[in-house]
């Protein structure tokens, strides 16, 4: 029983809640004794409010015991990255910078998920303000990688992968800004989506590149990914880039798929690429799983994809440069005790608070935006981006999705390229477009390497047309078990 609730998804914890078998205390509770049992080798989450997250529980049974749920969701666990804002919550974004920061408000997504009753546990660990694609430059120590402690979950959503994986809350948020809910998801072996940019409000999400960044579920299953989605997605006149909310439902969606068969693409430019040989077997039999399925499925291009890598990296580090300009030791982040006037105040404090990637990215996105070199890289760099949208807006006239690798390699060695940013930079090749056009991506467990580490398949749909991805998924879902795998402790 017990094991059994910590494998469970939401869909099967929300039956053993209506059946009484066990009350939303007992139940958070065993996934709380489960977290400070084995945190200390995963480290996914900076801290646990035990407090906070019993109290909810408390509060949702209260509402059960009086009718007066406020959905089928009430109770059911959901953790969520530190750069999400929780009222009364610390929001350190992985940063000594925010180490003391405690949010005097909540996130719409917060929000949201506090009005259906979801228990909310704070502190997932992340890249420090979500630049990285391992954890490991998280101020508070690296995560490690459920299925093997000596690898990386993954990242900047690291803690919300191995969270999931390492079955410490069914389900989590992460954010997005060039493939950080969906690589460190296939880094172990869980669902993570990317929404459509606009879909879900970032506000209350603190910003690391605005125009990329995006908030999405983790999860074990097809179903809680729709769940999830359901609940955050729609318009929030607080955030200027939300799109109207859209009349769809996406559990609903994924009910009956009998006669559905996407038409998908397979883009040979990201087959170009260097793929690992066991990585590269497992897509291939992807891709024959859904043409036996009777799915038509053909070769496309996407001409730019060899730009994006180095477009990202000046958009996304611009607009960092410019985001984090307002922690300055001002207001309300940490403040240099050596400094004598208000120039070192700024200079010190920056310096004190913010790790190495974080600089290289601030002096980076700085020099981007300089005078004189303006027009060389950062607008240029905005025309490049308009050719890779257009790339995939050419390939949607005629299939229903683009299928990829989520990754080149899975998970790596923690450490392993500790001396390379540009190694870890360009892992993220075949994640960042999908941010750079602003589509909707989905990644979707689909096998273990010989060594027992997940494989992933990269699912990418038309604007706002995330029921594809969902759908699509779930064919295969419905066929395969690796999303029940789990690893030991
Ligand atoms: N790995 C990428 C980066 O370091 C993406 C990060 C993210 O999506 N937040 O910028």
């Amino acid at each position: 029983m017990s094991s059994n609730l910590l494998n469970a998804t939401i869909g099967e914890l929300q039956k053993l809640l209506e059946s009484g078998k066990v009350s939303s205390v007992e139940l958070n509770q065993q996934f709380v004794d489960h977290i400070e049992k084995h945190n200390s080798e995963v480290n996914a989450f900076i801290f646990v409010d035990k407090d906070f997250i019993l109290e909810q529980a408390k509060a949702s049974d209260e509402r059960r015991s009086s009718s007066s749920l406020l959905s089928s969701l009430d109770g059911i666990p959901i953790a969520i990255k530190n750069n999400i804002a929780i009222e009364d919550q610390r929001l350190t974004c992985g940063s000594h910078i925010l180490e003391n920061f405690v949010s005097p408000y909540d996130a719409t997504v917060t929000t949201r998920l506090k009005q259906q009753g979801m228990v909310l546990y704070s502190g997932l660990n992340m890249d420090e303000f979500a630049m990285g694609s391992t954890t490991e430059s998280s101020y508070f120590g690296a995560t490690s990688n459920p299925w093997n402690t000596e690898r990386s979950p993954g990242g900047s959503s690291g803690g919300s992968s191995a969270s999931v994986a390492a079955r410490f809350v069914p389900v989590s948020l992460g954010s997005d800004t060039g493939g950080s809910i969906r690589q460190p998801g296939a880094f172990c072996g869980v669902y993570g989506l990317k929404p459509t940019y606009g879909q879900v409000s970032r506000y209350g999400l603190v910003a690391f590149a605005s125009s990329l960044d995006q908030i999405g579920p983790l999860s074990h299953s097809v179903e809680d990914c729709a769940k999830v989605l359901d609940i955050i997605a729609g318009h929030d006149e607080r955030d200027s880039s939300s799109y109207p909310t859209l009349d769809i439902n996406y559990l609903q969606e994924i009910q009956n798929l009998e006669d559905y068969r996407p038409r998908i693409g397979i883009p040979k430019e990201y087959f170009a690429h260097d793929i690992d040989p066991e990585a590269a077997k497992a897509i291939d039999a992807v891709i024959d799983f859904y043409k036996t399925k009777g799915c038509e499925v053909k070769d496309i291009t996407l001409p730019n994809t060899d730009l994006a890598l180095s477009t990202y990296y000046i958009i996304a580090t611009a607009e960092a440069s410019s985001n984090l300009a307002r922690f300055d030791g001002i207001r309300y982040t940490h403040r240099s005790g050596e400094a004598k006037n208000i120039m070192d105040t700024y200079f010190m404090s920056r310096g004190e608070g913010f790790g190495e990637e974080v600089t290289r990215r601030v002096i980076l996105g700085t020099f981007a935006l300089s005078s004189g070199y303006h027009d060389a890289y950062y607008s240029k760099a905005q025309k490049v981006r308009t050719l890779i949208r257009r790339d995939f807006e050419t390939a949607f006239e005629d299939i229903d999705l683009v299928l990829t690798p989520t990754a080149p390699t899975p998970a790596f060695k923690k450490g392993e390229n500790a001396d390379d940013p540009l190694m870890v930079y360009l892992n993220d090749i075949f994640t960042i477009p999908v941010n750079l056009a602003g589509l909707p991506g989905l990644s979707v467990p689909c096998g273990f390497t010989q060594t027992g580490l997940p494989l992933s398949y990269q699912l990418i749909a038309p604007y706002f047309k995330e029921e594809h991805l969902l759908k699509t998924a779930k064919l295969f879902e419905d066929a395969h078990d690796y999303h029940n795998q789990h690893p030991q402790f």
